[in-house]
């Protein structure tokens, strides 16, 4: 098969359409079998549910070539079952989670010109999304619903090897101990555009959440979730029910256990401990791991020992042996690479 002509080194992490992509519309109580189109545009009312309400969910993997030639995803059965838990929450029906795994199987298979070379860095970034479709004007859920998966090539996250950032302890709270934190609903990244912004105005890569109960705990990023080292070699990763459960940090865990035969603790994490780490870094699809340099506190910095150069030496090892899983180097657990073509 014929790749596009697409300078894999230089893409960015931006929309590009691709021919195909897959829909299938839930109307009277049913999923209809759906399929693949080359429609990227959506008509729908005015009114529709996702317009006016923003009954949304959606969810991020990733398709990439491996070291011998085969296009692969990563875990793609956790994706489907965290969008059904999106879905449950937010009043909308689940899509059937094995068929989501073919739909994304389909779609990839249909664009497969785009999934980017071995070695490029660059990746084929799946989008599943559902949306209430019908006209809602008082608050209810929407009676009719699109699930969508679309793709696009994406560039390496890091240009030049991932050079550690700064972020700040954020005045904004991303998510309410009984709200919505844990699920993928696009509301969550609405009302973290202006903490971002913000951030950036001021010369930060990102925002710290803590608990806004008592504002003593980690929560995550706005996209991302925090792992920890200490100096003795563990790692530890903040718990809480209203962190999304980052299927990265959560394979970062077993591959730390499993693979590195360090202790892994997964726990409440307060603000006053960060201090005495030796190593910070944010975990998802896009990046994998972004190494943190400095976290700063209403001026008042916390500098890690790794530094503002590289990634620490145990965060490294982390980011080898989880990618080195994903391109096929390394044996993967049982279930985690699906062979797509
Ligand atoms: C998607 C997301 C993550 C990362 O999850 P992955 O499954 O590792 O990509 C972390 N935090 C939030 C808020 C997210 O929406």
């Amino acid at each position: 098969m014929e790749k596009k002509n697409i300078d894999w080194g230089n893409i960015g992490f931006g929309y590009i359409p691709t021919e195909a992509r897959f829909v299938a519309n839930y109307k009277d109580g049913a999923w209809e079998e759906g399929g693949l189109t080359d429609e990227a545009t959506i008509t729908m009312t005015e009114c529709a549910g996702v317009l006016q309400y923003a009954q949304t969910c959606f969810e991020g993997l990733k398709a990439y070539t491996t070291e011998d030639g085969k296009v692969v995803c990563f875990r793609p059965d956790l994706n489907a079952a965290r969008m059904a838990d999106s879905c449950r929450r937010l009043e909308m029906p689940v899509f059937p989670e094995e068929k989501f795994i073919d739909a994304v199987d389909q779609v990839v298979k249909a664009n497969l010109a785009y999934v980017p070379p071995f070695g490029s860095g660059a990746t084929l970034y799946i989008r599943p999304f559902m949306f209430g479709s019908n006209a809602v004007i008082g608050v209810k859920p929407a009676d009719e619903y699109q699930f969508r998966i679309f793709v696009t090539p994406v560039g390496p996250y890091f240009k030049g090897g991932a050079k550690p950032i700064t972020i700040r302890v954020s005045d904004f709270d991303r998510a309410a101990p009984h709200g919505t934190g844990h699920i993928k609903a696009g509301l969550n990244y609405a009302m973290s555009l202006h903490a971002i912004v913000d951030a950036h105005k001021n010369g930060f890569d990102e925002n710290m959440y803590l608990d806004p109960r008592t504002r003593t705990k980690v929560e995550e990023t706005g996209g991302a979730n925090f792992i920890f080292i200490t100096k003795d070699n563990k790692l530890v990763t903040p718990k809480s029910n209203s962190i999304l459960p980052s299927i990265t940090r959560r394979s970062i865990m077993y591959v730390a256990e499993h693979y590195l035969n360090m202790e892994v603790e997964h726990r409440e994490v307060y603000f006053d401990e960060v201090k005495d780490f030796a190593e910070c870094g944010l975990c998802g699809t896009a990046a994998v791991i972004s190494p943190v340099g400095k976290i700063v506190d209403h001026g008042k910095e916390i500098c890690f020992p790794s530094g503002m150069e590289e990634m620490g030496p145990v965060t490294r090892k982390l980011y080898d042996t989880l990618t080195g899983i994903q391109m096929g180097h390394l044996e993967a657990p049982e279930g985690w690479i699906r062979v797509i073509a």
